[in-house]
């Protein structure tokens, strides 16, 4: 279950953050979650409590976004939505598609008080 080493980064990140801004609680996190990255919302909303807890970001709400995937596609020299990891082009049906976003796990937003 990699939930958990992924919400230890995020608390880390948003406590440090949390810290420099003189903040003495976290209220809300709000996390950009790839499809691809295969996180399981419930898992990391169950770690997260786990986590934070003792830290700055205790009882913090935890919304997490989820971000749909996108590639570049090289014969078709656009971006084209992509639904898997290695998928075809939506348009052409080739295989030559970067993926530009999916993966993404990134905190957004934070709210301190
Ligand atoms: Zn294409």
């Amino acid at each position: 279950m990699h939930e958990m080493s992924l919400c230890e980064a995020v608390v880390e990140i948003a406590v440090e953050e949390a810290k420099r801004n003189g903040a003495k609680h976290i209220r809300s996190l709000v996390l950009e979650v790839g499809v691809f990255g295969h996180v399981d919302p419930d898992a990391l909303a169950f770690c997260f409590s786990a986590v934070s807890h003792g830290t700055l970001a205790e009882n913090a709400r935890l919304v997490i976004e989820c971000i749909p995937g996108s590639g570049w596609c090289l014969d078709c020299a656009k971006t084209v939505p992509m639904t898997e990891r290695f998928g075809a082009c939506p348009e052409c049906g080739r295989r030559h598609v970067q993926m530009s976003s999916g993966d993404e796990l990134r905190l957004r937003e934070l709210e301190v008080e």
